[in-house]
């Protein structure tokens, strides 16, 4: 699960005790974006939004200043391939940072775009994992409505297929998110994606107020059902081996299955009556980078800006180690911050002696 890149115990030292290094960074890319999404994030209608991305020189200075932890980057965006770039900037990341796996999550619009990204950068790295979550939230005709680009759903399953042959080191997942236009028809999506497009890693989130978007509460219960639902499908479904997720013969991959199974029981027991149940460690292993490199710990805490990596010549980790990151660190810590936020509850789950057993026993079990 380690590389030699970043140090084994090194690692561990962070994650149980020191916790001051980025495990896992999200950087938004851009905020461009073919689609209009209904549920999305982004002010589309602001013309800021879209200004001051930050550039591959000040990305390549970045990623020289992200300590000695880093396991994984997710690229994201808006479309993060709407950056002609993405595939230099993931080198970057492969160059001079320590991460074993990039996460690209993307609409699928651009086919020949991603495949060609794919190849190139495991070719570029031997040892690179590159997983791609695939957005798919509808039937087809719903999907390309909801989100405004057509023949969408169909360059998504395209997309699919094509990264499925290049190397077993590239893992393409639809990625369903549970949201107030889709929970009705939840079963049915499932159902058509495993049986009529043969999907065979499905993955899902809840949606969460971010933005300018805010769950409508009458539909919140019809979520939470779907949601429920889906996720005791997923999970049915890997056992009898219809999906496959993760290799369940590496132990990367029953941990992180294991992972996924914590992290849907602690969602359920959250989604509808919020609640604390374990330490955030969002701004200590984990962290947000948006596109005009701002540093925040999560993208729910939108007002705890801990610094603007552009005043601080580039530099994360005088940013994530100074004084404003320790005060939001301790605010989150003394506030029992709590929320339904999946990416961040990997590396709660990953970093907390609470689940620690039961992600032992999934290994010994297999
Ligand atoms: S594809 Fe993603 S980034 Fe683009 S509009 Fe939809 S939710 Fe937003
Ligand atoms: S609990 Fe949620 S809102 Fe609070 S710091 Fe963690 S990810 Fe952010």
């Amino acid at each position: 699960m380690i590389t030699k890149k970043a140090k084994f115990l090194r690692v561990l030292n962070n994650v149980y005790f020191k916790k001051n290094e980025p495990v896992s960074i999200v950087h938004f890319l851009t905020n461009r974006c073919n689609a209009r999404c209904s549920f999305c994030f982004i002010d589309f209608d602001d013309p800021n939004t879209f200004k001051n991305e930050l550039d591959l020189d000040e990305i390549d200075k970045l990623t020289k200043n992200l300590g000695s932890s880093l396991l994984n980057v997710n690229l994201t965006g808006g479309e993060p391939f709407a950056r002609k770039d993405i595939e230099e900037i993931a080198k970057l990341y492969i160059k001079n940072t320590t991460v074993q796996s990039i996460y690209v999550t993307t609409n699928a619009s651009l086919p020949d775009r991603v495949e060609n990204f794919a190849k190139n950068i495991i070719n570029y790295d031997k040892n690179i994992e590159l997983t791609f979550q695939i957005s798919i939230d509808d039937m087809p005709q719903e999907h390309d409505r909801v989100r405004k680009i057509s023949n969408l759903f169909q360059n998504c399953l395209d997309t699919y297929q094509r990264l499925k042959k290049i190397d077993p080191r590239v893992n393409p997942v639809v990625s369903i998110t549970v949201n107030h236009e889709n929970c009705e028809n939840i079963q049915k999506i499932f159902e058509y994606l495993t049986n009529e497009c043969e999907v065979e890693s499905i993955k899902c989130t809840i949606v969460r107020d971010e933005g300018v978007y805010k769950t409508p509460d009458k539909k919140k219960k019809k979520i939470f059902e779907a949601y429920s639902w889906l996720t005791n499908k997923i999970n049915e479904l890997q056992k009898e081996g219809k999906l496959n997720n993760y290799n369940t013969n590496s132990l990367q991959g029953k941990l992180h299955n294991q992972k996924d199974k914590i992290s849907w029981e602690l969602i359920k027991k959250m989604y509808l009556e919020p609640k604390y149940i374990s330490p955030c460690h969002a701004g200590s292993l984990f962290g947000i980078i948006t596109a005009k490199g701002l540093v925040y710990p999560c993208e729910i805490l939108e007002e705890k800006i801990i610094g603007d990596l552009r005043k601080n010549d580039m530099d994360f980790m005088k940013i994530w180690k100074g004084s404003i990151a320790k005060k939001t660190k301790e605010f989150i810590l003394k506030t029992n911050c709590n929320c339904s936020y999946e990416c961040a509850l990997t590396y709660n789950i990953l970093g907390n002696w609470r689940y620690q057993p039961s992600l032992l026993s999934s290994i010994i079990k297999y």
